[in-house]
C-alpha cells in the first residue's frame, strides 16, 4: 500500500528564480502573494460562483493556462490579512507559525481564466454545503463575497507552463484524451478542453449536483462533453459506468483486465499521482474527490488495462476532512 505523491500548492515551491539566458527556457516562478478584491461575481448555476478577483498586482501574476492552481488565503475573523502573510522562500514556514485563532485559512482553487493584462482572474467556486449549513470557510466566503471585499492569492510571479506554476495536465503529442471529474473538476477540465488544439478523440464526462450545474463549454471540433447529474445518487456512482463506456469508445481499453494498481491509502497524505511526460498513447486525467478518484484510478487500470502511467489522477478534496487537516 502506497500514498501517493507530489504535493499540490499548498507546498508550492517558493524558490526565488534568477532570470536565465535569452532564449532559454522561463526560470522557474517564485510564489508570491498578491493583494486583490472581488471585482464581479456571477452565479453560473445552482452549484457554482464564478468570482472575477481583480487588483493592480495581478498584472504581475504568473498565468499557466490548463489546470493551474492557485491557493485564496481567506481571513478567520474578518480582518485584513495581508499584513499576516510574508513573500519569500520562508513563507509556508512563516505562515505555520502564526497562531492559530490568527492563521487565515488556504484554500486551493483553479485559475478558471486569467487577464493578466487587465489585472484580473476568475475562479469558480463550488458552494457546497452552503444551504445545510457545513459549508467550509471558502465555500462560505465565497457564497457571500461582494464586489470590493478583500482576498489574498498566492501564486506565481511569472508566466509560464508545466507544474512549477501548479499546472498537472501533461498530455502526449498524440493519442486520445480522456478526462473525468465532479464538480470540483469542472473548472480545470473546462480551461483544458477550451484550450485544445482540437482534432485530436476527446472525452470528459463531468458530474455534477444538479441540471442546472451544466456550464456552456467553448471546446474545439473533436472534443465530446459528457455532463452527468449526480442527482439523489451518490457520489461517483454515475461516473463509474460512464467512464467504462468512454473508455471503450476510445478504444484504449483492452478486453483483458490489466495490473492491479497499487493501493493508495487514503487515511495519509495527498492522493496524487501524476506521471511523467509520454510521447504517445491515451492519456487519461482524473480529479475530485479522494475516495471518488481512487475507485475511477483502479476500474481505469485493473479493469480496463490502462497503463498506470498514462493515468494522472488528484484528489482535489476529501470527504470529511478540511483541507490541510
Ligand atoms: C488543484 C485543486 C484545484 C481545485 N479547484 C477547485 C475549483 O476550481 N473550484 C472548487 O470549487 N474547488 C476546487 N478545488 C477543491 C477545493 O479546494 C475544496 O473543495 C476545498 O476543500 C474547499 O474548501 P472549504 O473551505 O469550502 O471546505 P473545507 O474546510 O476544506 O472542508 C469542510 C468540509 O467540507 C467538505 N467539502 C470540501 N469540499 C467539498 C465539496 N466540493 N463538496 C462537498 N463537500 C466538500 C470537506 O470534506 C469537509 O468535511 C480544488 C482542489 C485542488 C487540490
Amino acid at each position: 500500500m502506497t500514498t501517493a505523491t507530489s504535493a499540490p500548492a499548498g507546498r508550492a515551491p517558493a524558490t526565488s528564480a534568477a532570470s536565465g539566458p535569452v532564449g532559454a527556457a522561463p526560470a522557474a516562478p517564485a510564489y508570491r502573494f498578491f493583494a486583490v478584491t472581488v471585482a464581479r461575481t456571477q452565479q453560473l448555476g445552482p452549484s457554482f460562483r464564478r468570482l472575477t478577483l481583480a487588483g493592480p498586482a495581478l498584472t504581475g501574476f504568473g498565468a499557466g493556462g490548463d489546470d493551474q492552481r492557485i491557493k485564496l488565503v481567506i481571513s478567520r475573523d474578518g480582518r485584513p490579512v495581508e499584513g499576516l502573510l510574508t513573500d519569500g522562500p520562508n513563507w509556508y514556514q512563516d505562515y505555520c507559525a502564526l497562531p492559530d485563532d490568527v492563521r487565515p485559512y488556504l484554500r486551493t482553487y483553479t485559475v478558471r481564466a486569467a487577464r493578466p493584462g487587465l489585472g484580473e482572474l476568475d475562479v469558480h467556486v463550488v458552494l457546497h454545503g452552503v444551504d445545510g449549513g457545513h459549508a467550509g470557510p471558502a465555500a462560505s466566503w465565497a457564497a457571500a463575497a461582494e464586489p470590493g471585499d478583500p482576498v489574498v492569492v498566492l501564486g506565481p510571479d511569472r508566466p509560464g507552463r508545466g507544474r512549477p506554476w501548479g499546472c498537472e495536465w501533461a498530455p502526449p503529442l498524440t493519442g486520445p484524451l480522456f478526462l473525468a471529474g465532479d464538480e470540483t473538476a469542472v473548472p480545470a477540465i473546462g480551461a483544458i478542453l477550451e484550450a485544445l488544439p482540437g482534432e485530436r478523440p476527446t472525452i470528459a464526462v463531468l458530474e455534477v449536483p444538479t441540471a442546472g450545474d451544466v456550464l456552456p463549454l467553448d471546446v474545439p471540433p473533436g472534443v465530446e462533453v459528457r455532463w452527468l447529474v449526480r442527482g439523489s445518487r451518490s457520489r461517483g456512482e454515475a461516473l463509474g459506468p460512464a467512464v467504462h463506456a468512454a473508455l471503450c469508445e476510445l478504444g484504449v481499453a483492452k478486453r483483458s483486465a490489466g495490473e492491479d494498481p497499487e493501493d493508495v491509502d487514503l487515511g495519509r497524505g495527498l492522493l496524487w499521482e501524476v506521471p511523467e511526460r509520454r510521447t504517445e498513447g491515451c492519456y487519461a486525467w482524473l480529479a475530485g474527490e479522494a475516495g471518488m478518484v481512487k475507485a475511477l484510478r483502479r476500474r481505469l487500470v485493473r479493469d480496463l488495462g490502462l497503463p498506470r502511467t498514462s493515468v494522472a489522477f488528484m484528489g482535489y478534496w476529501r470527504l470529511g476532512a478540511a483541507e490541510g487537516s
